[in-house]
């Protein structure tokens, strides 16, 4: 089985490890939106986990696939993801070729109404079937973790549009969205609360844009790694997120 260094162990604890022949450091899989998008690719793993094959029972070594299943949850549980630093802003200039998503295929005044449409779809999600809390992969998050995502990104993005529309050309604080995925706990978020919080963040945002008027769509605002963004960019910008996370859920483009 492939051994992989880990990717970011600043205690020097971490070793390779492996769950049931899966590496699950440094692999790029699932989400991969960056900068403002997130790689949910990148592992750390914490002392405590399983640190080499020879540690890990394999279903290959005959394990029952229940207590598989546990091992993946208890020590899904406790991996962390690093930051990323990619940036994402190319979709303002060219589709996606992952989800299929043209943040310039359509008019700026459906944005909210597009935010409404996807957050009615992960309410849906969470609701079934299936766990919302499972994730697919080691090292790709579950529905919940992208719905928690999805949900503090609209109220993230919520306080940068007021932000914009009341100061000039201001800097938008600081997100670290993986950060803020680990402290958070998004894995052992209530799926029931999360679809109310994040259907309710998406108003309050889809709100937002909805009172955007003339002028405004060209005021402007940048993030601490420089990118610019109008009102308009930041929110065609913006959209493509939740329909990407929807796509790296469903595996369905919304081409
Ligand atoms: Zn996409």
């Amino acid at each position: 089985m492939q051994r992989v260094a880990p990717v970011d162990d600043p205690l020097g604890q971490a070793g390779p490890w492996q769950v049931s022949g899966v590496s699950v450091a440094n692999v790029q899989r699932g989400c991969r939106l960056g900068g403002r998008g997130c790689r949910r690719g990148g592992v750390n793993v914490p002392a405590s986990a399983p640190r080499a094959a020879g540690n890990v029972r394999t279903r290959a070594q005959g394990d029952q696939a229940g207590a598989w299943d546990q091992l993946c949850t208890d020590t899904i549980t406790r991996v962390t993801i690093i930051p990323d630093t990619k940036d994402w802003t190319w979709v303002l200039q060219r589709p996606c070729p992952e989800c299929g998503f043209d943040t310039q295929a359509f008019p700026r005044e459906q944005i909210p109404r597009m935010l409404l449409d996807n957050a009615g779809l992960w309410r849906e999600l969470l609701a079934g079937p299936g766990d919302p809390r499972r994730r697919p992969q080691p090292d790709v998050w579950s529905p919940l973790e992208y719905a928690c995502h999805v949900r503090d990104s609209c109220r993230i993005y919520s306080g940068r549009l007021a932000l914009m529309l009341t100061q000039d050309n201001p800097a938008y604080p600081n997100w670290d969205q993986d950060a803020t995925a680990v402290s958070d706990r998004y894995g052992e978020q209530d799926p029931e609360a999360v679809s109310d919080e994040l259907v309710d963040a998406a108003h309050r945002l889809a709100d937002g844009f909805a009172a955007v008027t003339g002028d405004q769509w060209q005021r402007t605002g940048n993030r601490s790694d420089g990118a610019h963004f109008t009102v308009e960019s930041f929110g065609r910008y913006f959209i493509h997120d939740p329909v990407h996370h929807l796509y790296d859920v469903t595996g369905r483009s919304s081409t």
